[in-house]
């Protein structure tokens, strides 16, 4: 049987998990021999969208951009998996409503925790002007109103946020669910 493409959508501020996540997420869908491609921001601004700011309409086309590639991905059967901070609301609906299994996921932490996490040093230059429209600090994130997973990385473990999506997507029908899949081998075996 074919695979179900997806999109999946890590959306959150900056350091609130969203690589980390579409890391594990990848990893775990490969074992279980699913073809994927994840499509992570900071990538996608070094090749993809090079050249583009920081400014609404910046953001809105580098988004627009990785939905459209995405978008490729997922209609040939591919789980397209994308961590962007992605902070405006409606660049995302309109990628939900004209894309088909996508699938919005709210990577929540606080700004505090964000900051205090502060994986590339960036909120340190921020907070001190070096880096201007930065996300949490000097642009808005516009939280998603209806997104089909919350995924609270102050709460839950990156186990824990891996497994919620991989969940959906089993319940969903996009993935077989692992015990079925290993059952299925075991039959055949
Ligand atoms: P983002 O891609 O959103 O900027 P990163 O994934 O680069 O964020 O960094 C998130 C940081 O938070 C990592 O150091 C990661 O280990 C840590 N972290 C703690 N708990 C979680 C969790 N439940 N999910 C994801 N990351 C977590």
């Amino acid at each position: 049987m074919q695979q179900q493409g997806a999109i999946i959508w890590l959306t959150g501020l900056s350091g609130a998990g969203k690589t980390t996540i579409a890391q594990g997420l990848a990893k775990e869908l490969l074992k279980r021999n699913y073809l994927i491609e994840v499509l992570d921001g900071d990538i996608v601004r070094t090749h993809l969208s090079q050249g583009l700011g920081f400014s609404k309409q910046d953001r809105d086309i580098n988004v627009r951009r990785i939905g459209f590639v995405a978008n490729l991905l997922s209609r040939n059967g591919i789980i397209a998996i994308v961590a962007a901070i992605s902070p405006y609301c409606q660049v995302r609906e309109e990628l939900k409503q004209t894309t088909t299994n996508f699938i919005e996921v709210y990577v929540q932490a606080s700004l505090a925790v964000c900051e205090s996490r502060d994986v590339k040093g960036l909120y340190a230059k921020a907070r001190t002007g070096q880096i201007a429209n930065f996300t949490g600090i000097s642009d808005p994130y516009e939280e998603p109103i209806n997104p089909e997973i919350i995924c609270q990385t102050e709460q839950s473990t990156i186990e824990q946020c891996v497994s919620q999506v991989l969940q959906f997507l089993e319940a969903q029908g996009l993935i077989i669910p692992h015990s079925a899949a290993y059952s299925f081998v075991n039959k055949n075996t």
